[in-house]
């Protein structure tokens, strides 16, 4: 057969312009998608039971003579087809429903008959309903039985037969066409097998160990091309130049040198050097941690120092820093950028913090004041509801530079905002701002700002090396002393009334009390109806003795604030809410939590929720109240119970849920994994980045003819990507 791997399917032996269109559904268009379009799963045939000893509730392959077919209508022209097959210890029933031409094909068939699948009871014999099934035609060929058989991914009208034979003559005819993209020394090192020979065992396994090596060879290509692209991504960031903040000599006590002007002339540094020397002593100032000291007002954890000093790090290289801080709920991530911040201010630039809400941009903006206003460093609030007035201000303050700091949300990359030099840039993330905003942000700085992304939401790791793996990472991964462990009970709905008589009754000792109203819908307005009906409820009975407030997401942002600030104050005991209260609230005498319907959120959401407890110094409680009957379900509660660790939740959410769920993963392309799955093969990305990350460090452009076919699948790779970002 001529033609190369672009030929149309249409031309493979066995295929034709029908099965071809059919293909097509499958985005299956040529020669080279065809051997690339991989089996899904496959049957073990090579042991396969007596037909007697296939029990209710196994999946099992059976193979027999057929013994009778009979067609049974039934309501709406509808048709159960059955076929009993039988061997020399028993039968068993084959059903199929609606498929009446399945009798044909059955009574057609010369050999025995064989078929995979569930095995459930029936009254008179067992029965597997619409098995994967076919007939034994040859003995050892493809169609032979006694081996592994591969099942692809069909579409209507596309036989499992066929798509096996097409593959199997795509193999044939074509596979000394695939070229080898991976270097020669690489697939030594690693220990992988030619393509060719993955591409015939996983298309037609010898055995098991086969199928297991020639699947290492493909994940491992497939995150390999993943990681190299992160790896460039950056490198070429690293190669660009950004901002050499003078941080050794902050930390030393001097007062650095202003930051050159855009055009610096060399005569006025030269002459502003000497002038900075005859000044020496003048330039003494206060060294940079004991400011840092002196801002805070308790000690940092050494997780927070550590992290602190490897930005400090990032930022002396004159390189543009590009760093992720991982830190579970309450871990001081706001402390760290406040430090980070001051660094950059004293060094004479301006610094950034976006966030993804108002609340907690005004949140953050109030606690970073707290901080910074009393070193003299001016913070300003930029959010989408300021009055034109207040915008202009804000605006002017930004542009002449007397805003050193400037906090806001979305509001902070918009048109009219300039910035005199925009040097550090904080996102605060929570999955909520792509790349793209990342870089409008940066992309205001005066020739690349160093940029920290913080996320509260612990990633686990697998997923951080694909969502931020052109980032560095840095984890807080201790909590500030003298935290208790916050207690998580899980209780039915019929223990309602003892949960919250004990509520009550801290309560009563003086504490305040969250309650979380179930999860309705995602419509803001049925969640505030929902939020109105519970307040009504623990207003009238639980709590009628006590202050009881309201917040949901349809009241006005005053309104938010009054009932924000007189729960702060303790003018209220109970906060009924909604999952509004998610970020951002800091009430340390708030000790329990309650979350109605606990089992409708997700598990790192309710492990968000539950952080707004435990933030002071009295042990805190989180019951979730939950009527749930499957085992998942009660799994999921019972992780929450087990740990109030949110990198092992995030894990669990991960392998309950799949890595499609998980927040804010949403809409990343680079989660369609053609053979990989995250979950499984999480080693072998590690293996895959490590890898990746040498081969950009020793050879950073992908130099020389054995990395050709790489950078051409990199560089489809990028267009591929590009096309999804623009769509
Ligand atoms: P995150 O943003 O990581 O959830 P925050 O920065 O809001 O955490 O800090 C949570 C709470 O802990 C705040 O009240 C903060 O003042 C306090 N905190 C932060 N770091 C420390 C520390 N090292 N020691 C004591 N309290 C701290
Ligand atoms: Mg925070």
């Amino acid at each position: 057969m001529g033609g190369g791997l672009e030929t149309e399917v249409q031309f493979v032996k066995g295929v034709g312009p029908r099965l071809a269109k059919l293909y097509t559904k499958l985005g299956v268009v040529t020669v080279d998608d065809l051997l690339f379009h991989l089996p899904r799963k496959y049957q073990d045939r090579r042991n396969i039971p007596p037909i007697a000893k296939a029990r209710p509730g196994e999946v099992v392959t059976v193979r027999g003579r057929l013994r009778r077919v009979e067609a049974r209508p039934i309501s709406g022209g509808r048709v159960i087809l059955k076929a009993i097959i039988e061997d020399e210890s028993g039968a068993i029933n084959l059903t199929w429903f609606n498929q009446p031409w399945v009798r044909k094909q059955l009574e057609e068939s010369s050999g025995d008959i064989i078929a995979y699948g569930l095995v459930k009871a029936g009254t008179h014999l067992d029965e597997i309903a619409a098995p994967e099934w076919e007939s034994v035609e040859d003995e050892d060929g493809i169609d032979g039985f006694a081996r592994i058989v591969p099942l692809y991914p069909l579409t209507e009208g596309l036989p499992q037969k066929l798509a096996r034979r097409a593959a199997q003559a795509a193999v044939d005819s074509f596979i000394n066409l695939v070229e080898e993209p991976l270097p020669k020394s690489l697939l030594e090192s690693q220990k992988l097998k030619g393509v060719q020979w993955c591409l015939r065992q996983i298309h037609n396994p010898e055995n098991e160990e086969a199928r297991i090596q020639a699947r290492r060879r493909l994940v491992f290509e497939e995150f390999l091309y993943l990681q190299l692209e992160l790896a460039l991504r950056r490198s070429e960031t690293q190669q660009e130049l950004g901002i050499a903040f003078p941080v050794d000599a902050l930390i030393a006590g001097e007062d650095p040198a202003p930051p050159a002007p855009a055009k610096a002339d060399r005569k006025v540094e030269a002459a502003e050097n000497l002038f900075n020397l005859l000044n020496e002593e003048k330039r003494k100032g206060e060294p940079l941690w004991e400011q840092i000291d002196r801002m805070l007002p308790f000690a940092l954890t050494g997780a927070q120092r550590r992290v602190i000093g490897e930005v400090f790090e990032d930022m002396r290289l004159p390189h543009p820093m590009n760093r992720l801080v991982q830190g579970d709920v309450g871990a001081g991530k706001t402390a760290v950028a406040a430090c980070c911040m001051l660094a950059a201010v004293r060094s004479g630039y301006q610094a950034a913090l976006m966030a993804p809400t108002e609340i907690l941009a005004e949140q953050h903006a109030k606690g970073l004041r707290r901080l910074l206003e009393p070193l003299g460093i001016q913070v300003d609030l930029l959010v989408g509801k300021l009055n034109s007035r207040e915008r202009k201000h804000t605006y002017q303050n930004v542009r002449d530079g007397s805003c050193q700091i400037a906090v806001g949300t979305h509001a902070l990359i918009q048109d009219g905002v300039e910035f005199k030099n925009l040097g550090f840039v904080v996102v605060d993330e929570q999955h909520r701002f792509g790349v793209l905003q990342r870089k409008a942000l940066r992309d205001k700085g005066l020739g690349n700002p160093d940029v920290l992304v913080m996320t509260a939401t612990p990633i686990p790791r697998t997923l951080t090396m694909t969502l931020y793996g052109d980032l560095d990472l840095s984890v807080i991964d201790e909590l500030p002393p003298g935290r208790k462990p916050i207690k998580t009970h899980f209780k039915r709905r019929a223990d309602r009334g003892p949960v919250y008589e004990n509520v009550r009754a801290l309560l009563d000792q003086g504490r305040q009390a969250y309650v979380v109203c179930p999860m309705v819908s995602e419509s803001e307005k049925m969640m505030a109806q929902a939020a109105e009906e519970l307040y009504a409820e623990l207003s009238n009975g639980s709590f009628s003795d006590k202050r009881v407030g309201l917040l949901h997401g349809q009241m006005k942002p005053v309104e938010k604030d009054a009932v924000m600030d007189a729960f702060r104050k303790h003018e209220l005991d109970v906060l009924v809410a909604t999952t509004v209260i998610e970020v951002g609230v800091d009430v340390p005498n708030a000790s329990v939590m309650i979350i109605e319907d606990a089992n409708r959120f997700g598990l790192s959401q309710l492990h968000q929720l539950r952080g707004r407890v435990g933030r002071g110094e009295h042990q805190s409680y989180c019951v979730l109240v939950a009527d749930v009957k499957t085992d998942d379900a009660i799994a999921r509660m019972d992780v929450m119970v087990a740990t109030t660790d949110g990198f092992k939740i995030a894990e669990e959410d991960l392998n309950l849920r799949g890595p499609g769920n998980l927040a804010g993963t949403e809409q990343h392309g680079q989660m369609d994994f053609k053979v990989a799955d995250l979950i499984q093969d999480s080693k072998l990305l590690e293996v895959a980045r490590q890898c990746a990350m040498r081969i950009i460090e020793e050879n950073p452009r992908l130099v020389g003819e054995e990395w050709y076919k790489v950078r051409e699948n990199l560089s489809k790779r990028r267009s591929d990507v590009a096309l999804v970002t623009v769509s």
